[in-house]
């Protein structure tokens, strides 16, 4: 796509064509792609719609824009990294590719609806991380539907408890599902006992196609240690649910239009409130 393509894409999708000039409320408007602004045709105002959005304050081309964001919902059952982008495309550096990358989790992140599994889910833990004294443990949650849809939760849970584990099972699980869960994981089984959370105790029958939660897991992980020097606990659950976003999202064009529209819809001072949080770096336990 042409710079003029992506800018008048981007201009449909930030006003759903009902543009109205701030100024004298006329709705014809120019486009002028080269300095990203719209022009009122009555008062000539210039209004520039993207510099609030996550495409804002960027000097990446928007065509390089679409092709990373293509890149990222093309990627299904992998961490996809920022080295990744800076490799596979052209990129200034790899700090650039980083922050573009963090851009797109951010707005995955903070505009897909946060789904509740139904039927017959599988459930388990993975400890990630010990990270000194101010939290026991780190672990990521993860639970997918092996029936139906097929969908994929994964969430970052500190130190899990039976406080933080009843919110979570509320939150994620819908009435009256089915946990299938490691028979030897007995915390696990106390958890589901404890919120009286119906189970099964064997996914044999499930067969060789079956996407077992186990791999899933170990799959984030080798993604996690190798895709990243040092990641960042703040990090952590937009990596995740950028994951999520692509497993779930199974039509790679509806995945890369959404992420589009979630981008030009996001303010950027949202992103610039959240990036101003402390980082704790994990060191991620292989395993
Ligand atoms: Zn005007």
């Amino acid at each position: 796509m042409t710079e003029k393509e992506c800018f008048e894409k981007l201009v449909k999708l930030r006003y759903q064509e009902l543009f109205s000039c701030p100024v004298c409320r006329n709705s014809d408007i120019w486009l002028k792609p080269d300095r990203r602004i719209i022009i009122c045709k009555n008062c000539r105002k210039e209004i520039s719609p993207l510099s609030d959005s996550l495409f804002g304050r960027s000097h990446i081309p928007l065509g390089t824009w679409f092709d990373i964001i293509y890149l990222v919902t093309s990627s299904p059952d992998r961490v996809i990294t920022a080295k990744t982008i800076f490799e596979e495309l052209d990129i200034g550096s790899y700090r650039t590719a980083w922050e573009a990358l963090n851009k797109i989790r951010f707005a995955i992140s903070h505009n897909e609806p946060r789904i509740k599994l139904k039927g017959v889910i599988e459930f388990d833990e993975m400890v990630i991380s010990g990270i000194g004294s101010e939290y026991h443990k780190l672990s990521i949650l993860g639970a997918i539907e092996i029936e139906g849809e097929k969908r994929l939760c994964l969430e970052m849970i500190k130190n899990p408890d039976e406080m933080n584990i009843k919110d979570y099972l509320r939150k994620r699980f819908s009435r009256k599902v089915t946990v299938i869960t490691d028979p030897d994981k007995l915390y696990i089984l106390n958890w589901l006992v404890l919120n009286r959370i119906n189970q099964k105790s064997s996914i044999k029958h499930y067969g060789a196609n079956f996407m077992s939660i186990h791999i899933i897991l170990q799959d984030v992980r080798y993604g996690l240690k190798n895709g990243h020097h040092n990641i960042s606990e703040k990090y952590l659950q937009s990596i995740l649910d950028e994951y999520v976003f692509t497993f779930n999202n199974k039509d790679r064009n509806i995945a890369y239009e959404k992420v589009i529209k979630y981008m030009v819809n996001t303010k950027m001072s949202e992103y610039k409130k959240s990036e101003t949080k402390k980082r704790r770096f994990l060191s991620i336990i292989l395993g």
